[in-house]
């Protein structure tokens, strides 16, 4: 659910850089693109910040976080970039952890990456993983609630205003949905990888919105940024550890 607050506007990954060696230097072209082009292939990468070794499996993910020296890494075509602090993420009990399975009533989902957001009066948790189709899947949780949540198409985004307040109704793939909670959160610390940009510092407002029982359309406004996710409540109950409890 995080917001994509500064976000920057990047080439096309995998865009082909030196086109005029193709010919000539075949050999040399491959290496070089895939040693400039590809980074999201290769394994790992030294940290930009303390060398240590950064890994970066996964090709959704769009920044990391360094589990030695606590930066955070933007990946861009020219590599690892530092963007600041990762932020203290003061251990609580979690129900789960970065780089736990976990079975969320029917989806299975593998957890990459950890954020947490303050209210003022307290934290919630978001988690980033890959179902096993590898889709981008967004677990929240909030006082032993738990939300499961998928990036909303962006072609049916509800028109944001200020009147998304607390009680009203608004339209969303024609179904309709009424504002639950509204607030403005500060991203606090970030573990792990993610599929989106996020900072320790930023601050947006988000909304939460209900449909019948169980159905949670979430949104989250940084200045004339937004994205929405769509899911629905599940059941703590219905939540299963599957690392912890095969170990
Ligand atoms: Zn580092």
């Amino acid at each position: 659910m995080p917001a994509p607050l500064g976000r920057r506007t990047q080439r096309p990954r995998g865009q082909p850089r030196y086109k005029r060696f193709r010919v000539a230097r075949r050999g040399i072209f491959r290496s070089l693109r895939s040693s400039f082009t590809s980074t999201i292939k290769r394994k790992s990468v030294p940290c930009p910040n303390c060398g240590a070794a950064v890994d970066l499996q996964i090709k959704l993910v769009k920044i990391t976080t360094c589990a030695s020296c606590g930066t955070t890494l933007l990946l861009e075509d020219q590599g690892l970039r530092s963007a600041g602090a990762a932020g203290a993420m003061h251990d609580v009990p979690q129900l789960f952890d970065v780089g736990d399975t976990i079975r969320c009533d029917t989806t299975r989902i593998t957890v990459h990456g950890h954020a947490r957001f303050s209210y003022g009066r307290g934290f919630w948790e978001e988690f980033w993983g890959l179902d096993f189709h590898h889709q981008s899947v967004w677990v929240s949780v909030d006082e032993g609630d738990v939300i499961v949540q998928r990036p909303a198409p962006r072609r049916s985004w509800p028109t944001v205003t200020r009147a998304m307040t607390v009680g009203r109704d608004f339209s969303y793939d024609g179904t309709n949905y009424t504002v639950i909670e509204e607030d403005n959160a500060e991203c606090v610390a970030l573990r792990g990888s993610f599929d989106e940009v996020l900072q320790v510092g930023a601050r947006y407002r988000f909304i939460n919105a209900q449909s019948g029982a169980n159905d949670v359309l979430s949104g989250e406004i940084c200045n004339e940024d937004q994205r929405w996710f769509i899911g629905r409540w599940i059941d703590p109950f219905l939540v299963v550890n599957e690392t912890r409890r095969g170990s």
